[in-house]
């Protein structure tokens, strides 16, 4: 085996975004360039078309395109009236992006730990965390959580909704990593009062470039999407409300048409990834990530696995060629930035350790057949066999 220098690209990159374009270049380009011909680029047809079919796909009543998932996540708490004095209920493993949504919309975030074995939200912890809010910050009302559907696993939003029905928290799904989930029979994005989707470009829908969706089943939160997205207008020129500046743009919605049209192809491809990786990595000293929640559907935005021996697992598969990922490499609460959150020092144990467990492998339709081989064979061969 050669040892590979530490700049040289991997022979298995974690993502390939340019494959994703090739795959299905010449739509791609047909879809630019009808968008770029039309003379029309901010909020047109193009747009509308992308947040219908969408909405067909997700099985959304509507659906509202905006800049980035992180507006998705602001815009979606501010249509539902979450704002300053409000708490945000979210996790702290999670992109750092979901904290900075709930704080654009000028509410406090306050984490709850996740569970191990699936590394989504705690439900018993949300019900101690609203408890202990109400005790200690009294000042802040308990407004809303915002579950994540971390690698796109689904959170456990039975009891989440249970819990949030009987706490008065409206429910806002972060769908960022989960296009294509499914809670039991239903598509994530429909289960709470609103759900907010990314379409950075490395999501199981990406755009190639920044773009963003909110989902909602309630026609009166639509319209007050509309108007945010576009400096609070209701009609042209007139603000009703303070809104902001998050348009989608018509050659990303063009361009996303022609990749929704492949993300079931993609998604099962994902997922017979993750099969693969199961098999071949069964017995060996490592955490595999949990499978199929009940009658649901995991989709694979990554496939983590975990190990005390992260770091050097890491080390030795980069000198074999294989890219890896670790997602996320600090919880939001330890974030310099988010240091001084109310509830930094309540009980985060099971994120922190997840953040020093836990890599990603290669994952998503880029993979061919001999990758996924290559990386269980490396993988194998570095991690060796449960004691
Ligand atoms: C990517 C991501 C976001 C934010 O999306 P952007 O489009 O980058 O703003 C939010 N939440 C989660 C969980 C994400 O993975």
């Amino acid at each position: 085996m050669t040892t590979r220098s530490g700049d040289d690209r991997p022979d298995v990159p974690v993502a390939d975004l340019r494959s994703c374009y090739e795959a299905h270049a010449d739509a791609y380009d047909a879809a630019a360039l009808r968008a770029l011909r039309s003379g029309w680029y901010v909020l047109g047809e193009e747009v509308e078309r992308f947040e219908r079919d969408f909405a067909a796909f997700s099985g959304s009543r509507r659906c509202v395109g905006v800049a980035s998932g992180t507006d998705a996540v602001e815009l979606a708490l501010r249509a539902l009236g979450v704002g300053p004095g409000d708490a945000v209920f979210t996790v702290s493993h999670t992109a750092v992006a979901t904290a900075v949504g709930i704080e654009r919309a000028g509410a406090t975030p306050i984490f709850v730990d996740v569970r191990r074995e699936t590394m989504n939200m705690d439900p018993d912890l949300l019900e101690r965390a609203v408890a202990r809010l109400r005790v200690e910050v009294p000042q802040l009302r308990p407004a809303a959580v915002v579950p994540v559907h971390l690698y796109g696993l689904p959170a456990q939003m039975e009891p989440i909704l249970r819990i949030a029905a009987r706490e008065d928290l409206l429910v806002v799904e972060d769908c960022a990593q989960a296009h294509g989930a499914r809670v039991g029979n239903q598509p994530v994005g429909t289960l709470g009062a609103a759900a907010a989707y990314s379409f950075y470009p490395t999501k199981n829908l990406g755009a190639f470039g920044d773009a963003g969706l909110v989902c909602t089943q309630d026609v009166s939160t639509d319209g007050a999407l509309r108007a945010l997205r576009q400096y609070g207008w209701e009609e042209r020129y007139v603000s009703a409300r303070r809104g902001v500046n998050s348009r989608l743009d018509e050659i990303q919605a063009a361009l996303l048409q022609v990749r929704l049209t492949h993300l079931e192809a993609d998604n099962a491809r994902r997922r017979s990834i993750a099969d693969a990786y199961r098999d071949g990595l069964a017995g060996v000293d490592l955490t595999l990530p949990p499978v199929d929640p009940e009658g649901g559907l995991h989709v694979y935005h990554q496939f983590v696995i975990r190990s005390a021996r992260r770091d050097e697992l890491r080390a030795r598969l980069a000198d074999r060629g294989i890219g890896t990922a670790v997602l996320y490499p600090l919880p939001v609460h330890r974030q310099p930035a988010y240091a001084d959150s109310i509830s930094a020092d309540w009980p985060l144990g099971e994120s922190e350790r997840a953040a020093v467990e836990v890599l990603a492998l290669p994952m998503g339709p880029h993979l061919s057949e001999d990758h996924v081989t290559r990386v269980i064979n490396e993988v194998r061969a570095v991690a060796g066999r449960r004691q």
